[in-house]
Protein backbone atom coordinates (compact mmCIF):
# COMPACT_ATOMS: atom_id res chain seq x y z
CA UNK A 1 0.00 0.00 0.00
CA UNK A 2 1.72 3.34 -1.09
CA UNK A 3 1.51 5.86 1.80
CA UNK A 4 -0.42 8.82 0.74
CA UNK A 5 -3.45 10.93 2.38
CA UNK A 6 -6.76 11.69 1.36
CA UNK A 7 -8.88 14.33 2.10
CA UNK A 8 -12.77 13.99 2.20
CA UNK A 9 -16.12 15.24 3.67
CA UNK A 10 -18.83 13.37 5.13
CA UNK A 11 -22.02 13.59 6.80
CA UNK A 12 -22.96 16.73 4.22
CA UNK A 13 -20.32 17.99 4.32
CA UNK A 14 -20.07 18.89 8.79
CA UNK A 15 -17.28 16.32 8.97
CA UNK A 16 -13.75 16.97 7.54
CA UNK A 17 -11.76 13.72 7.17
CA UNK A 18 -8.00 13.26 6.34
CA UNK A 19 -7.04 9.46 6.02
CA UNK A 20 -3.42 8.32 5.80
CA UNK A 21 -1.25 5.95 5.17
CA UNK A 22 2.47 6.69 6.44
CA UNK A 23 4.05 3.25 6.31
CA UNK A 24 6.99 3.82 4.30
CA UNK A 25 7.45 7.71 5.74
CA UNK A 26 7.56 5.57 9.63
CA UNK A 27 9.82 3.15 8.13
CA UNK A 28 12.58 5.59 6.46
CA UNK A 29 12.20 7.58 9.83
CA UNK A 30 12.98 4.75 11.67
CA UNK A 31 15.81 3.29 9.59
CA UNK A 32 17.49 7.02 9.40
CA UNK A 33 17.98 7.29 13.26
CA UNK A 34 18.18 3.22 13.73
CA UNK A 35 14.93 3.25 16.35
CA UNK A 36 14.19 0.72 19.03
CA UNK A 37 10.53 0.17 18.95
CA UNK A 38 9.33 2.88 20.66
CA UNK A 39 10.97 5.56 19.62
CA UNK A 40 10.17 4.70 16.27
CA UNK A 41 6.14 4.40 16.95
CA UNK A 42 6.45 7.82 18.93
CA UNK A 43 8.07 9.88 16.08
CA UNK A 44 6.13 7.64 13.00
CA UNK A 45 2.87 9.28 15.22
CA UNK A 46 4.37 12.59 15.27
CA UNK A 47 5.55 12.41 11.67
CA UNK A 48 2.04 11.53 10.21
CA UNK A 49 0.22 13.90 12.16
CA UNK A 50 1.90 16.37 11.15
CA UNK A 51 2.23 15.43 7.34
CA UNK A 52 -1.40 15.45 7.72
CA UNK A 53 -1.85 18.69 9.33
CA UNK A 54 0.41 20.31 6.32
CA UNK A 55 -1.97 18.65 3.60
CA UNK A 56 -3.98 21.63 3.84
CA UNK A 57 -1.27 23.77 2.68
CA UNK A 58 -1.72 25.99 -0.64
CA UNK A 59 1.73 26.40 -0.71
CA UNK A 60 4.71 24.04 -1.80
CA UNK A 61 7.28 26.33 0.69
CA UNK A 62 4.69 26.44 3.59
CA UNK A 63 5.05 24.01 6.59
CA UNK A 64 4.22 23.13 9.73
CA UNK A 65 6.66 22.17 12.84
CA UNK A 66 5.80 20.08 15.65
CA UNK A 67 7.16 20.24 18.64
CA UNK A 68 6.54 17.58 21.18
CA UNK A 69 8.56 17.95 24.97
CA UNK A 70 6.96 15.56 27.96
CA UNK A 71 10.26 15.42 29.93
CA UNK A 72 10.22 11.38 29.03
CA UNK A 73 13.11 9.32 28.27
CA UNK A 74 12.56 9.63 24.56
CA UNK A 75 13.37 13.52 24.73
CA UNK A 76 12.06 16.36 22.75
CA UNK A 77 10.36 14.88 19.51
CA UNK A 78 9.75 17.64 16.05
CA UNK A 79 8.31 16.45 12.97
CA UNK A 80 8.44 19.12 9.73
CA UNK A 81 6.01 18.58 6.81
CA UNK A 82 5.99 20.50 3.64
CA UNK A 83 3.09 21.43 1.47
CA UNK A 84 4.98 19.78 -1.23
CA UNK A 85 4.52 16.18 1.23
CA UNK A 86 7.81 16.26 2.18
CA UNK A 87 8.39 15.33 5.90
CA UNK A 88 11.67 15.35 8.06
CA UNK A 89 12.23 15.29 12.02
CA UNK A 90 13.79 13.69 14.89
CA UNK A 91 13.64 12.51 18.24
CA UNK A 92 15.88 12.86 21.24
CA UNK A 93 16.73 9.30 21.83
CA UNK A 94 16.50 6.95 19.59
CA UNK A 95 16.78 4.08 21.55
CA UNK A 96 13.90 4.11 23.86
CA UNK A 97 11.85 0.36 23.88
CA UNK A 98 9.31 0.51 26.77
CA UNK A 99 5.94 -1.76 26.60
CA UNK A 100 3.21 -2.70 28.66
CA UNK A 101 2.18 -5.41 29.93
CA UNK A 102 -0.03 -6.55 27.32
CA UNK A 103 2.89 -6.51 25.11
CA UNK A 104 1.55 -2.62 23.13
CA UNK A 105 4.45 -0.24 22.78
CA UNK A 106 3.89 2.45 25.83
CA UNK A 107 4.23 5.66 23.91
CA UNK A 108 3.12 7.47 26.90
CA UNK A 109 5.82 6.83 29.09
CA UNK A 110 8.18 7.18 26.22
CA UNK A 111 7.71 10.60 25.62
CA UNK A 112 5.76 12.39 28.94
CA UNK A 113 3.08 14.04 29.69
CA UNK A 114 4.78 17.10 31.75
CA UNK A 115 5.28 19.43 28.86
CA UNK A 116 3.72 20.46 25.93
CA UNK A 117 3.09 20.35 22.10
CA UNK A 118 3.95 23.07 20.28
CA UNK A 119 2.14 23.67 16.29
CA UNK A 120 4.09 26.18 14.27
CA UNK A 121 2.44 27.00 11.01
CA UNK A 122 5.04 28.51 9.09
CA UNK A 123 2.54 30.27 5.68
CA UNK A 124 5.20 32.59 4.29
CA UNK A 125 3.43 35.41 6.03
CA UNK A 126 5.21 37.86 8.54
CA UNK A 127 4.71 35.61 11.50
CA UNK A 128 4.47 32.13 11.88
CA UNK A 129 0.77 30.73 13.85
CA UNK A 130 1.70 28.91 16.91
CA UNK A 131 0.05 27.37 18.98
CA UNK A 132 0.86 25.26 22.08
CA UNK A 133 -1.07 23.00 24.50
CA UNK A 134 0.07 20.76 27.87
CA UNK A 135 0.23 17.38 27.26
CA UNK A 136 -2.55 14.56 28.09
CA UNK A 137 -1.17 11.45 27.52
CA UNK A 138 1.88 11.47 25.59
CA UNK A 139 0.06 9.00 23.64
CA UNK A 140 0.53 11.31 20.86
CA UNK A 141 -2.77 11.32 19.04
CA UNK A 142 -4.99 12.33 21.95
CA UNK A 143 -2.58 15.27 22.28
CA UNK A 144 -3.19 16.62 18.63
CA UNK A 145 -6.75 15.72 19.36
CA UNK A 146 -6.34 18.46 22.50
CA UNK A 147 -4.05 20.72 20.75
CA UNK A 148 -7.52 21.02 17.69
CA UNK A 149 -10.04 21.69 20.44
CA UNK A 150 -8.03 24.19 22.24
CA UNK A 151 -5.76 26.04 19.91
CA UNK A 152 -7.71 25.93 16.83
CA UNK A 153 -11.27 24.96 18.22
CA UNK A 154 -12.17 22.59 15.96
CA UNK A 155 -13.18 19.17 17.67
CA UNK A 156 -11.59 16.30 16.46
CA UNK A 157 -11.06 12.93 16.42
CA UNK A 158 -7.46 11.57 16.01
CA UNK A 159 -6.69 7.76 15.27
CA UNK A 160 -2.91 7.33 14.43
CA UNK A 161 -0.53 4.29 14.91
CA UNK A 162 2.61 2.94 13.79
CA UNK A 163 3.03 -1.24 14.03
CA UNK A 164 6.52 -2.45 14.88
CA UNK A 165 6.95 -5.91 14.31
CA UNK A 166 9.02 -7.76 16.58
CA UNK A 167 12.49 -7.76 14.44
CA UNK A 168 12.23 -4.07 15.34
CA UNK A 169 10.74 -2.93 11.11
CA UNK A 170 7.53 -0.69 10.63
CA UNK A 171 5.04 -3.03 8.90
CA UNK A 172 1.75 -0.64 8.89
CA UNK A 173 1.10 3.00 9.71
CA UNK A 174 -1.61 5.69 8.94
CA UNK A 175 -4.20 8.22 10.35
CA UNK A 176 -7.05 8.71 10.40
CA UNK A 177 -8.60 12.29 11.46
CA UNK A 178 -11.75 13.34 11.31
CA UNK A 179 -12.99 17.21 12.72
CA UNK A 180 -16.79 19.02 13.12
CA UNK A 181 -16.80 21.90 11.38
CA UNK A 182 -17.65 24.86 12.90
CA UNK A 183 -22.05 24.67 13.37
CA UNK A 184 -22.18 21.17 13.11
CA UNK A 185 -25.21 19.46 13.78
CA UNK A 186 -26.51 16.95 16.52
CA UNK A 187 -26.68 14.53 14.37
CA UNK A 188 -23.00 14.64 12.91
CA UNK A 189 -21.60 15.07 16.32
CA UNK A 190 -23.12 11.74 17.21
CA UNK A 191 -21.64 10.00 14.38
CA UNK A 192 -18.31 11.39 14.76
CA UNK A 193 -18.45 10.06 18.19
CA UNK A 194 -19.82 6.57 17.26
CA UNK A 195 -17.15 6.36 14.76
CA UNK A 196 -14.78 7.32 17.60
CA UNK A 197 -16.04 4.54 20.08
CA UNK A 198 -16.00 1.64 17.48
CA UNK A 199 -12.81 2.76 15.02
CA UNK A 200 -9.78 0.41 14.90
CA UNK A 201 -6.44 0.98 15.32
CA UNK A 202 -5.83 2.49 12.03
CA UNK A 203 -2.14 0.72 11.62
CA UNK A 204 -4.19 -2.15 11.89
CA UNK A 205 -6.50 -1.46 8.97
CA UNK A 206 -3.28 -0.74 7.04
CA UNK A 207 -1.80 -3.76 7.75
CA UNK A 208 -5.07 -5.63 6.94
CA UNK A 209 -3.94 -4.16 3.35
CA UNK A 210 -6.68 -1.07 3.60
CA UNK A 211 -5.92 2.35 1.56
CA UNK A 212 -6.46 5.33 2.90
CA UNK A 213 -9.74 5.87 0.92
CA UNK A 214 -10.98 2.23 2.19
CA UNK A 215 -10.28 3.24 5.59
CA UNK A 216 -12.93 6.85 5.04
CA UNK A 217 -15.40 4.52 2.73
CA UNK A 218 -15.28 1.83 5.93
CA UNK A 219 -16.29 4.53 8.62
CA UNK A 220 -17.98 7.44 6.36
CA UNK A 221 -19.98 5.41 3.77
CA UNK A 222 -21.45 8.80 2.52
CA UNK A 223 -17.70 10.76 2.02
CA UNK A 224 -17.10 12.64 -0.64
CA UNK A 225 -13.57 11.93 -1.97
CA UNK A 226 -11.96 15.90 -2.44
CA UNK A 227 -8.15 14.87 -2.81
CA UNK A 228 -5.01 13.03 -2.56
CA UNK A 229 -1.66 14.21 -2.03
CA UNK A 230 1.55 12.21 -1.51
CA UNK A 231 3.65 12.32 1.43
CA UNK A 232 7.22 10.85 1.57
CA UNK A 233 10.39 10.81 4.32
CA UNK A 234 12.84 14.04 2.48
CA UNK A 235 14.98 16.30 4.40
CA UNK A 236 15.54 18.71 1.45
CA UNK A 237 18.71 19.88 2.79
CA UNK A 238 21.55 21.19 0.46
CA UNK A 239 24.80 22.56 -0.15
CA UNK A 240 23.22 25.94 -1.20
CA UNK A 241 20.99 26.14 1.58
CA UNK A 242 23.34 26.46 4.36
CA UNK A 243 25.68 28.38 2.20
CA UNK A 244 22.65 30.73 2.26
CA UNK A 245 22.56 30.47 6.31
CA UNK A 246 26.42 30.86 6.02
CA UNK A 247 25.57 34.06 4.01
CA UNK A 248 23.02 35.30 6.69
CA UNK A 249 26.55 35.68 9.50
CA UNK A 250 27.23 39.55 10.18
CA UNK A 251 30.88 40.09 8.18
CA UNK A 252 32.58 40.27 10.64
CA UNK A 253 32.05 36.88 12.15
CA UNK A 254 32.74 35.30 8.44
CA UNK A 255 36.19 37.61 8.35
CA UNK A 256 36.96 35.87 11.88
CA UNK A 257 36.34 32.33 10.44
CA UNK A 258 38.14 33.00 7.45
CA UNK A 259 41.35 34.00 9.71
CA UNK A 260 40.78 30.99 11.55
CA UNK A 261 41.39 28.93 8.37
CA UNK A 262 39.82 26.03 9.93
CA UNK A 263 36.31 26.49 7.47
CA UNK A 264 33.30 25.81 8.67
CA UNK A 265 31.42 22.35 9.18
CA UNK A 266 27.37 22.16 9.65
CA UNK A 267 25.56 19.20 10.38
CA UNK A 268 22.07 19.42 9.39
CA UNK A 269 19.97 18.94 12.34
CA UNK A 270 17.02 16.41 10.68
CA UNK A 271 19.12 14.29 8.40
CA UNK A 272 22.56 14.52 10.06
CA UNK A 273 24.45 14.86 6.95
CA UNK A 274 27.63 17.42 6.92
CA UNK A 275 28.28 19.72 4.84
CA UNK A 276 32.11 21.34 4.66
CA UNK A 277 32.92 24.91 3.38
CA UNK A 278 36.76 25.78 3.33
CA UNK A 279 38.30 28.78 3.72
CA UNK A 280 37.99 29.51 0.40
CA UNK A 281 34.37 28.87 0.16
CA UNK A 282 34.17 31.62 3.29
CA UNK A 283 35.79 34.11 1.28
CA UNK A 284 33.20 33.50 -1.70
CA UNK A 285 30.51 33.77 0.66
CA UNK A 286 31.77 37.05 2.17
CA UNK A 287 33.01 38.17 -1.21
CA UNK A 288 29.20 38.24 -2.48
CA UNK A 289 28.18 39.75 0.43
CA UNK A 290 30.33 42.89 -0.17
CA UNK A 291 29.97 43.39 -3.71
CA UNK A 292 25.88 42.91 -3.35
ZN1 LIG B 1 19.28 17.22 5.99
Amino acid sequence: MKDEIVIAEACGGEIRIHAAVTTELAEQARLHYQCMPTSAAALGRTLTVTAVMASDLKNDEEKIVSVINGHGPAGTILAQAMGNGDVRGFIGDPNIYLAREDGHLDVGAAVGTDGTLTVTKDLGLKEPFSGVVRLQTGEIGQDFAYYYTISEQTPSLVGVGVLVEPDGHVSAAGGLIAQLLPGASEEAVEFAENVSRTMKPVSQLVKEGNSAEDIIRMYFPDAVILEKRDVRWHCGCSRERFMRSLALLNNDDLQEMIDDGRGAEIRCQYCGHYYNFDTEDLKLILGSKLRA
